[in-house]
């Protein structure tokens, strides 16, 4: 049998998933997927997926150009130029 985690989140009465988001924001990682995170608590996939989410669930119309998502995701888009990965879908 695996050992159990034992660490400052062994305790707290909060439920398992919210025990390895809170393990995976420690360590600089994805809490969704645990994928070494950028910046912020989430890998870019997850912060443009966390993003479209809200924005349909709340119906905002605006997009904010000098957000943290945004700006990586141009980051992201200029150093796969010229490589035969297929870009990300970015949605208009
Ligand atoms: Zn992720």
């Amino acid at each position: 049998m695996r050992k159990r985690i034992k660490d400052e989140f062994t305790h707290l009465s909060v439920s398992r998933q919210r025990k390895y988001q809170l393990r995976m924001k420690r360590d600089r990682r994805c809490t969704e997927c645990g994928e070494p995170a950028v910046q912020g608590s989430r890998c870019l996939k997850h912060l443009v997926k966390a993003r479209e989410r809200q924005r349909k669930k709340r119906g905002l119309k605006r997009r904010y150009h000098g957000t943290l998502s945004y700006r990586l995701e141009a980051a992201a888009r200029k150093q796969r130029r010229g490589s035969s990965r297929r870009a990300l879908p970015v949605a208009a």
